[in-house]
Parts: structure tokens; C-alpha cells; sequence
């Protein structure tokens, strides 16, 4: 594990993706913003997921002025959560926040934010979307869609219209890096890891420049990862399906045993329903079953920690892994 020789404060973690025309910016409000809640003591983490603008001849440049300033290269477009997984496994605070490079998520709230960490002792202080500026119809419509058919169908409870824009304390993020899952959906890792997480309501601001790097294909696979990564739901579904279909098949049974005991059934036909009806549901069922072990193998091979502690009161010897 990467162990920092000096734990700053505040690290603000940054992913970017062909962003050149907000970093100067970006970076003079984040610089302020951190200057404002701890001094000198923070450090600013930018990662260059594969920009094929020129985000990384400015990272360098800002980071020849900045001492504060870390900026990580990727090899190429790994994707948004993977860059900030990045950032997050080498960024070295004791607090951190995370931050689109777009200024869709003003860092003046950092103070505020921190303020309502201490005042509640929470770990986690994420930001819930108020309202969003400047963006499509449908990007929004189908934003506030996707929120809520997670919540329906994922086992850990996801705070509604909330996106990365969070303020976490060291121990929460080094429980949301042991996670080891290769497919990543952080907001619901976060919400998967616990303690205690508090929200922060704010109105979105509108893009300073450039335009969403979202698009739809994007959006969709986000939501693939969260639900597939969340709940086996979709697996579950054939046996659910087959439990219907079988209770629609024994009534069916009785009235095809009825058509054919009263003699009005053509020739043949009982036979061929009743194998349909049987067949069918037998198969829905199988396939069900499928799913469950299909889902049991999924979520063992994410290989999560099976719990996370949180404080230990009294003595404990020999529980080194606990990281005490
Ligand atoms: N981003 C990234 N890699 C990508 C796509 C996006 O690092 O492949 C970053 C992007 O620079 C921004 C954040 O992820 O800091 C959110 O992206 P964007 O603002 O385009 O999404 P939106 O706000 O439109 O949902
Ligand atoms: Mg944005």
C-alpha cells in the first residue's frame, strides 16, 4: 500500500477529461478554497484521463507554480471512475474531496461542507443535487429516472441525485479502497461502506466550458456498473418469472383436464398444451436457479471485505489487520 511520507490535511481529487479550458480556473478556486479551510497543509490531485486536448500541457504548467499541485497522467481514457479511483489510491490526506474539473460543483463549498463533517461526526458529507443548471431535459429526466430505478432495485440504499461531489474522512476512504472490484460505481461503494454519511444539498452550476463528456453510451454503462455491481435483480428475474409461470400453468392444467374430460377439445391438443405449459415454466424455473448460484458466484468473486470496523473500545491484541 502507498504509504505518504507527509499526511496533508485536505486532498481535493480531481479527474480530467479534455478539460484545458476550465483548469486555470479550476485550480485558482480550488487553491482558494483549500487556502481558506487549511492553509497550506493541502495538496490538489489532478488526473489526465487520456485528454486528447491539451488538459495535460496545462496540468504541467499549473504544477510548475503550484508545490501543492500532484498531476497524474493516465496511459490513456480509463473512464471517469477509474481515474478517480487513481487519484483516490494516491492522494495522501486526512480528508478528501472529490470534484468534477468542470466547476459544475462549486469548491466553495469545501468550507461548509467540513463544517458540517465536524458539527455531525460524520464520515462522509456527500453533495445532493438541488437543482441542475444548464443541462438537457433529458440529460435530467433521465438522470432523476436512473436514481430512483437504482434505489428500487439495489440491496444497499444510494442517496438519490448524488453524484461524486463528496468530502470523506482518511478511514472512510481507506475502507472504500479495499474494495477490489474492477468494475467501480464509487457512490454506491461509498454507500456500501457506512459509517456515519450525511447529505449536503446544493444547486449544480452550469459547465464553465467545454461540454459533457457524458454522453449517452457513457451514462448507459455508468448504469449497467451500478446496478449489475449493486444487485443481482436482473439475475433473480427468470426465477421470479418462472414462480408466476408456474402458477399460471397448474390453472391452466385444470382447464385444459377440463376441455379435455368434457370432450370439446380437439385431438392433440391437449397433449401439446399441457407439454408447453409444463416445459415453459420448468425451464423459467431452471434458469432461475441458474441465476441464484450465477449471482452468489458474482458476489463472491467481487471479493469485498466481508465488514468493515468502524472504532474498537477496550483492549484488542493480535488484530493487526484491523489496522490498529
Ligand atoms: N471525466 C473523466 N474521464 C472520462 C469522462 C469524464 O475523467 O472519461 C471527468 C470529467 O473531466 C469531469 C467528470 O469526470 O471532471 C464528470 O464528467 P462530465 O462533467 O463530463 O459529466 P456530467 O457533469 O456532464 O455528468
Ligand atoms: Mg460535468
Amino acid at each position: 500500500m502507498y504509504r505518504p511520507l507527509h499526511r496533508p490535511a485536505l486532498s481535493v481529487v480531481v479527474p480530467c477529461y479534455n478539460e484545458a479550458a476550465c483548469l486555470d480556473l479550476l485550480h485558482a478556486r480550488i487553491s482558494a478554497a483549500a487556502r481558506a479551510a487549511v492553509g497550506d497543509d493541502h495538496e490538489i490531485v489532478f488526473i489526465n484521463d487520456g485528454s486528447r486536448d491539451d488538459s495535460w500541457a496545462a496540468m504541467q504548467q499549473l504544477a510548475e507554480t503550484d508545490p501543492r499541485l500532484v498531476a497524474i497522467n493516465l496511459s490513456r481514457n480509463h473512464g471517469h471512475q477509474l481515474a478517480l479511483t487513481a487519484g483516490l489510491d494516491l492522494c495522501a490526506g486526512d480528508q478528501i474531496l472529490i470534484i468534477d474539473a468542470d466547476l459544475q460543483d462549486p469548491p466553495e463549498l469545501l468550507a461548509d461542507m467540513r463544517r458540517t463533517m465536524a458539527a455531525q461526526g460524520a464520515d462522509v458529507v456527500y453533495a445532493v443535487r438541488r437543482r441542475r443548471e444548464g443541462e438537457t431535459l433529458f440529460k435530467k429526466a433521465t438522470a432523476a429516472a436512473f436514481y430512483r430505478v437504482l434505489d428500487r432495485v439495489t440491496d444497499t440504499p444510494i442517496p438519490l441525485d448524488t453524484g461524486d461531489f463528496r468530502l470523506m474522512s482518511r478511514r472512510a476512504l481507506d475502507a472504500l479502497l479495499s474494495l477490489p472490484e474492477q468494475a467501480r460505481f464509487i457512490r454506491g461503494m461509498v454507500a456500501w461502506i457506512g459509517f456515519r454519511q450525511v447529505p449536503f444539498p446544493y444547486d449544480r452550476a452550469e459547465r464553465h466550458a467545454g461540454e459533457t463528456n457524458y454522453p449517452l453510451g457513457k451514462m448507459i454503462r455508468l448504469a449497467f456498473d451500478a446496478v449489475t455491481g449493486f444487485s443481482t435483480a436482473p439475475l433473480r428475474f427468470a426465477s421470479h418469472v418462472g414462480l408466476a409461470l408456474t402458477a399460471v400453468s397448474l390453472l391452466l392444467i385444470v382447464y385444459i383436464a377440463i376441455g379435455w374430460l368434457s370432450g370439446t377439445a380437439v385431438q392433440g391438443w391437449t397433449s401439446t398444451m399441457l407439454v408447453t405449459v409444463v416445459l415453459g415454466a420448468v425451464q423459467m424455473f431452471v434458469l432461475g436457479m441458474i441465476g441464484e448460484y450465477l449471482g452468489r458466484l458474482y458476489i463472491e468473486s467481487k471479493r469485498r471485505p466481508l465488514y468493515i470496523v468502524a472504532d474498537v473500545a477496550g483492549p484488542i491484541q493480535g488484530h493487526a489487520t484491523l489496522g490498529f
